[in-house]
């Protein structure tokens, strides 16, 4: 193995390990970074007892993580004369800077919105930019006390003040941010959200569909349309007439036991488990191989029964994403830990294989996926495209 695909997969982990643990900071380290730019704030900043913080930052060879503030965590953010790094356990691993916010996130919609608030770049930094849409903050599920375990949708939605959505965004609002964001190069959108009463999402959908073909000038979009199962299976062959490409129903966990423990308004709203499964199956059937998603909350059972589903999903040609589970504030499993990095690191290496050997290519999961994941590193450090290999040619070049 060359030194820098080493020392990438070295720093991949570190962000798995970032992501699994979290990380804890003193409260006002960011303020100075934060002064003026407000792009990089994250929305939901009183969620966390270190105050204000940004969205993200970057380790060395690019790789962005997530700040996800855990009070209990072994790694911390650290600065020192203008620089942050990250330490585990006090021992240092690595400076660290900040995202450059897309300028979408300083522009504001029509209607005086702003589009920071109606899509969320989801990119991580790689020059193949990809966006997020969460239609709403709220999930039908709250009311009914079904939530899905891992989700921390209800705190959230608390929590979000002026940042607070409708329960539906505009399509047209949505339409203009999209615009925005694919002027300045995004090439993926996916669009998700919670359940709404009736199950309303299912059409809004179409309307969300509708909007974009007609601001883009396009038939059809690189966007990802990803819903619970409906009950009429044929609402998915509308979806590809509206213009998404690829679409998602995510499965979280395999196996009917271990779907009805955790996803116990999934089961209610879609059909059961059954009905659930045989929607990706007619989703692969309509949209195509390496077009249809389905993630997975990674550690939430036992590796076997997990890459069962895994193994099935990824040989119907799904495109599987691995999340590995970080224990949500808010979350029926608050307080839960998750296993450890040695675990999650397994999965990750033996998913991005299954993928490989299913013949899944880079450009799938690109835009069959919300955002930049591990897979789309392995991907990338083994066809030795990753950013990080032209970089060091080009500094050698210089
Ligand atoms: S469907 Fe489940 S994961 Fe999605 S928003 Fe609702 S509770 Fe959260």
């Amino acid at each position: 193995m060359s030194d820098l695909k080493e020392t990438l997969y070295e720093e991949l982990k570190l962000k798995l390990g970032l992501i699994v643990d979290g990380v804890r900071h003193e409260k006002g380290i960011f303020d100075r970074v934060l002064d003026g730019n407000n792009a990089l704030r994250r929305k939901v900043s009183s969620y966390f007892e270190g105050g204000l913080a940004p969205y993200a930052f970057v380790l060395p060879h690019g790789f962005h993580v997530g700040l996800d503030y855990r009070q209990d965590s072994p790694y911390e953010i650290v600065e020192k004369n203008g620089v942050f790094s990250v330490t585990y356990l006090g021992k240092w691993q690595a400076d660290i800077s900040f995202p450059t916010p897309p300028l979408f996130y300083s522009k504001t919609t029509s209607d005086g919105v702003r589009m920071k608030n109606i899509g969320n770049d989801s990119s991580s930094g790689s020059p193949d930019r990809s966006l997020v849409i969460s239609y709403s903050t709220e999930c039908a599920l709250t009311e009914k006390g079904k939530v899905c375990l891992f989700c921390g949708i209800e705190r959230n939605s608390k929590l979000l003040g002026e940042d607070k959505c409708p329960a539906l965004k505009n399509p047209r609002l949505i339409a203009e941010t999209v615009k925005a964001a694919y002027d300045e190069g995004f090439k993926h959108i996916t669009l998700t959200g919670g359940f709404v009463p009736e199950r309303r999402e299912l059409e809004y959908y179409l309307d969300v569909g509708e909007a974009l073909r007609a601001e883009l000038g396009v038939a059809d979009f690189y966007g990802t349309a990803c819903i619970g199962a409906p009950a009429d299976l044929s609402v998915i062959d509308k979806y590809k007439e509206t213009g998404f490409r690829t679409i998602s129903f995510n499965t979280e966990v395999w196996g009917k036991q271990y779907f009805e423990i955790v996803n116990p308004g999934k089961v209610e709203m879609c059909g059961g488990y059954d009905n659930f499964i045989k929607a990706i199956e007619h989703a692969v059937d309509v949209f195509g191989k390496g077009r249809v998603r389905s993630n997975f909350v990674v550690g939430l059972q036992p590796k076997n029964v997990l890459f069962e589903g895994l193994e099935y999903l990824t040989s119907i040609g799904v495109v599987t994403v691995a999340s590995s589970f970080h224990p949500c504030i808010g979350s029926h499993l608050e307080g839960h830990r998750s296993p450890s990095v040695d675990w999650h690191w397994d999965v990750q290496l033996r998913h991005a294989e299954l993928l490989s050997k299913a013949g899944r290519t880079y450009e799938e999961i690109f835009y069959a996926t919300p955002g930049r994941n591990f897979s789309h590193e392995i991907f990338q450090i083994e066809n030795g495209d990753h950013p990080a290999f032209r970089q060091a040619g080009e500094k050698l070049a210089v």
